[in-house]
C-alpha cells in the first residue's frame, strides 16, 4: 500500500480528510468542525468552543519570546476565535507539557501572562492538565464563550454584494517575527552585539503580545450590527478570505490600495525587501477580524477608523481576486502557515 505523506495534503486538506463522515449525535451540537469555534446549545443558550495548540519551535521560539507574553498570547489567540463568532469568551482551560529544563519561576511568568489576559478579557481560568515533555514546551488552550442565539456569526454566510471589512492593520506581526528572527541570527554569530529593536515596538508588540478585538464585538453590539460572516486573521488575510468565500459559495474582489498597513510595518518590510501587501495577505498572526457586512449596515461603521472596507463579495463562486494598484486582477491564493512544509 502506498502511504500518503501529510505534506501532500497540507493542513486544511488534512483536517478535512480526518474529519469527514463525523456524525453529530447530540441535538445540543448546532455546528461542529469547520469554523473558528463549534456552536453548542444547552437549554436555549448558544455556547461556542475553540481549541488551539502552541508548540515550541513551531509556534514560538524560547530564545526571544518572553514567557509572560507567551502566556498572554496563548489566551489571546484562543479567545480571538471566540470573538470571531461574535461571541463573548467566558472560560478557558490551559494544558501544558513541560520539560525539566524549565524552573518553576519560568512557569510562574507564563502563568502571570495567562492571568493578565484572563483579567483583561474577563475570562475565568477553570482547568487544564499538566504533563512532562521530553523535548519542547507544549501548550493547549480551550476557550468557551457565549453568544445570543441570533447573533452568532459563521464563516459560511457571506452574501453577494456584501462589503468586506477588516479591523486594525495587517502584516505587523509577520514583520515583527522577521525582525526577531534576524536579531536571533545576529546574536548567534555575535553574541556581544545588542539587538536592534528600538523604534520597532509596534511590530514587536503585534508579534509578541497580540490583543484580540473584544472592542469590536462590543462595537457591533452597540451599533446593532451583525456581520454576515466573520473570521479572525490568524493565518493571513488570503487564507481567511478563501475560507469565507469557499464556505459561503461566493467570490470576492479585494483592492490592494485599501488594505490597512501601519507605517511601521511598511518601513520595516521595505527594509527586509518584502512587499508590505504580501505581509498583510500572507503573514498571519495579526488576530484582527475580517468580516462581511450588508451595504445598509456599512453606513453605520464607515466613519469609524477601526474598520476598513477593502472590497466586496461577488457571485463568482471560488473566484477570490486581489485588484493590484495598477488595476490587474491577481488570484488570491492561501499560503497561510503550512506547518507541514
Ligand atoms: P483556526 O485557524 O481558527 O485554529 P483551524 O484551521 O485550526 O482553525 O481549524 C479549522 C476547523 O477544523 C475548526 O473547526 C477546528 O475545530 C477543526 N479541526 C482542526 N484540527 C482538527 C482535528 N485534528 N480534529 C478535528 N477537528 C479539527
Ligand atoms: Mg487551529
Amino acid at each position: 500500500m502506498k502511504l500518503t505523506s501529510i505534506s501532500e495534503l497540507g493542513e486544511f486538506k488534512l483536517i478535512e480528510h480526518l474529519t469527514k463522515n463525523i456524525e453529530i449525535q447530540n441535538t445540543s451540537t448546532i455546528m461542529g468542525i469547520g469554523d473558528d469555534a463549534a456552536i453548542l446549545n444547552f437549554r436555549g443558550k448558544n455556547t461556542v468552543i475553540s481549541t488551539d495548540l502552541l508548540i515550541e519551535g513551531i509556534h514560538f521560539d524560547m530564545s526571544y519570546v518572553p514567557l509572560k507574553h507567551l502566556g498572554y498570547k496563548a489566551i489571546a489567540v484562543n479567545i480571538s476565535d471566540i470573538y470571531a463568532m461574535n461571541a463573548i469568551p467566558t472560560q478557558v482551560t490551559v494544558s501544558i507539557a513541560v520539560s525539566n529544563r524549565f524552573p518553576v519561576e519560568a512557569l510562574d511568568e507564563f502563568y502571570d501572562g495567562i492571568k493578565v489576559a484572563c483579567k483583561n478579557h474577563k475570562v475565568d481560568f477553570v482547568g487544564g492538565d499538566t504533563s512532562s515533555s521530553k523535548t519542547g514546551f507544549i501548550i493547549s488552550v480551550t476557550a468557551l464563550g457565549i453568544a445570543e442565539n441570533d447573533k452568532v456569526v459563521k464563516r459560511s454566510t457571506a452574501q453577494v454584494d456584501d462589503i468586506v471589512c477588516v479591523t486594525g492593520d495587517l502584516g505587523g506581526a509577520y514583520v515583527g517575527l522577521q525582525l526577531l528572527e534576524r536579531e536571533k541570527e545576529i546574536y548567534k554569530t555575535s553574541p556581544n552585539l545588542q539587538p536592534e529593536l528600538t523604534g520597532n515596538e509596534y511590530i514587536l508588540q503585534r508579534q509578541l503580545r497580540p490583543e484580540p478585538r473584544k472592542d469590536i464585538i462590543e462595537a457591533f453590539a452597540e451599533l446593532e450590527i451583525i456581520p454576515t460572516a466573520m473570521m479572525d486573521i490568524s493565518d493571513g488575510l488570503s487564507s481567511e478570505l478563501m475560507h469565507i468565500c469557499n464556505q459561503s459559495g461566493v467570490g470576492c474582489r479585494i483592492y490592494e490600495e485599501k488594505i490597512p498597513i501601519a507605517k511601521e510595518t511598511i518601513k520595516q518590510s521595505q527594509e527586509f525587501n518584502i512587499d508590505p501587501t504580501v505581509c498583510a495577505m500572507n503573514g498571519g498572526e495579526d488576530y484582527e477580524l475580517v468580516f462581511t457586512i450588508s451595504v445598509s449596515d456599512y453606513e453605520k461603521i464607515k466613519n469609524n477608523w477601526d474598520f476598513t472596507a477593502i472590497g466586496y463579495i461577488t457571485k463568482d463562486t471560488g473566484v477570490t481576486q486581489l485588484i493590484a494598484r495598477d488595476g490587474t486582477a491577481i488570484p488570491i491564493e492561501a499560503q497561510g502557515w503550512n506547518t507541514f512544509k
